[in-house]
């Protein structure tokens, strides 16, 4: 069965879209930590991220590296960071979170609750500084 992601991929879930390529898709986080917190993931379905090919591990990381930049032109932080869990959703995935300070990178901190116009602004916000 195709994970949630590959769903989202495929256009069966709606998403808030930031970019894609031919192999690698970008969307906001439903229950961000901050505004501006994104998944990056390969379209190909990896479970493991380590399980990736060496080629397609650094284009995701180059890939991601255009979407972190976009997130801090439209977001000012002092950094994006980057984490990957994936214990969640078993599809391989790049969390990019805009942070000021270490402890907007923790998992355990309440998640934001936005509506759909704030998400839609969001992406639309990042997808335009790209
Ligand atoms: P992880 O696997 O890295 O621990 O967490 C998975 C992440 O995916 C969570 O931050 C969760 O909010 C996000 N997520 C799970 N399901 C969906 C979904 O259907 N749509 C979106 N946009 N994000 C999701």
């Amino acid at each position: 069965m195709a994970t949630i992601f590959s769903r989202i991929i495929a256009g069966e879930i709606p998403c808030y879209k930031v970019a894609e390529d031919d192999k690698f898709f970008a969307f906001l986080d439903i229950n961000p930590l901050v505004k501006g917190h994104t998944l990056v993931v390969p379209k190909q379905e990896v479970d493991y991220i380590f399980d990736l090919s060496d080629e397609d591990l650094a284009a995701m990381h180059i890939f991601a590296k255009k979407i972190a930049k976009a997130i801090k032109k439209a977001f000012p932080c002092q950094k994006v960071g980057e984490a990957v869990i994936g214990l969640e959703v078993p599809h391989a995935h790049i969390h990019l979170i805009p942070i000021r300070k270490e402890s907007d990178m923790l998992f355990s901190n309440p998640k934001l609750k936005l509506s759909d116009e704030e998400f839609a602004a969001i992406a639309k916000a990042i997808s335009s500084s790209l």
